[in-house]
């Protein structure tokens, strides 16, 4: 008969392992929880492999196991093992930020957890590392120093109850790395999307590792929806700026509200992210646009007239001459002469030392939480 020989609390689970039959054909499992009277049966196995991770239990409690052979017409007695363990649950929650002290890490309480391990992987192909260890005193926070700055940077994190017993990782949660103490910039298109543009624009993003910021037309989004799509694969946010640029100061609230609520939802749709801020046509606010639109809004500190002039040569040394770390530059990607200018003007403010990143890394590397009814015009 089947005898057990240890039970572990594993990343996945409880893992039972006992001592190989010789030609069973099949073991059963049987389980009891703390404070159940009778065994259950949780698991056939068919053939001879002579373990079984049980995932299906929960933090804190303390399980036992039996096993079970089945061998051609009969089945063996029990060969009972007293053995029992503890599992911690799995971290829930797992919020990634750029902030002014690195990549900043929050997390929900695990009960029971003597403490947290904190892991990284940068780049889709990168290996998982364990950065770092919070002891449950410090809290439910991390703040990585030593993140690759400018790269894909993924993070998990697992509670732990002592060096044996620990339980499974939390989802994986990534951001782009903004170096707080380096120059940034935010490059934001409105008007768009147009694919003749747009795609010019993520070509330059891509190729210099850098993000952007979109504030989308709603009734273009279908149109161009895989622009939106490519926008999000890119790390750029995709902001709303309306369904179909009204001027909002002349907007009843229930029209400012459906404008962009309209907007949110086509967004979401195919960026699978839920919108964060929001652009106002020609930039005009008024109290009453601050009450009806529910997410923060953003002008500009630079504004390069691009839609005026359409002049690649004039919207690059705009540029030139006016960003500064924190700057919100504005442009539209709605005109091929501002594609041309993106083309020189993205390389040459590498060349410069800056980062450009979105909006909304911008605020969070800055120290900046963006609330409903405010306006920022930079960083
Ligand atoms: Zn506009």
């Amino acid at each position: 008969s089947p005898v057990i020989k240890s039970v572990k609390s594993t990343a996945e689970g409880l893992s039972v392992k006992w001592k190989r039959c010789t030609v069973p054909t099949g073991y059963l499992v049987y389980r009891k929880a703390e404070g159940e009277k009778e065994y259950t049966l949780i698991a056939t196995i068919k053939g001879n492999t002579p373990k079984y991770t049980d995932k299906k239990v929960s933090s804190g409690k303390k399980y036992s196991y039996k096993i079970k052979q089945i061998s051609g017409e009969y089945t063996s007695a029990y060969k009972e093992k007293g053995t029992t363990s503890t599992f911690i649950a799995t971290v829930k929650n797992l919020i990634v930020s750029n902030s002014p002290k690195g990549v900043t890490l929050n997390w929900k309480v695990v009960k029971g957890a003597k403490g947290y391990s904190v892991w990284r992987k940068t780049g889709d192909k990168g290996k998982w590392k364990k950065i770092g260890t919070v002891k449950t005193k410090g809290g439910c926070v991390y703040n990585d120093k030593t993140t690759a700055y400018g790269k894909k940077n993924y993070y998990r994190v697992r509670a732990w109850k002592s060096s044996k017993v620990y339980g499974a990782y939390s989802k994986e949660a990534f951001l782009y790395s903004v170096n707080p103490n380096k120059p940034m910039v935010a490059l934001t298109y409105d008007d768009g999307p147009y694919a003749p543009a747009t795609n010019r624009i993520l070509d330059t993003l891509e190729k210099y590792e850098s993000r952007a910021t979109f504030f989308v037309v709603g009734s273009r989004v279908d149109t161009y929806a895989d622009c939106i799509r490519r926008e999000a694969s890119l790390g750029c946010e995709i902001a709303n700026h309306t369904f179909s640029h009204p001027i909002l100061t002349t907007c009843e609230p229930e029209v400012i509200k459906e404008e962009i609520s309209k907007t949110d939802k086509l967004i979401k749709k195919y960026s699978g992210k839920d919108v964060r801020l929001v652009g106002a046509p020609g930039g005009a606010v008024s109290d009453k646009v601050r009450e009806n639109v529910k997410h923060p809004l953003v002008n500009w500190s630079v504004d390069t007239l691009d839609w005026d002039h359409r002049t690649a040569s004039k919207t690059v040394s705009s540029i030139k001459a006016r960003a500064f770390d924190g700057a919100i530059i504005l442009m539209h990607d709605l005109y091929l002469p501002t594609a041309a200018a993106s083309e020189e003007a993205i390389p040459y403010l590498v060349s410069k030392g800056y980062q450009l990143v979105t909006v909304s890394e911008m605020l969070e590397a800055k120290g900046i939480v963006p609330q409903k009814g405010n306006l920022y015009t930079r960083g």
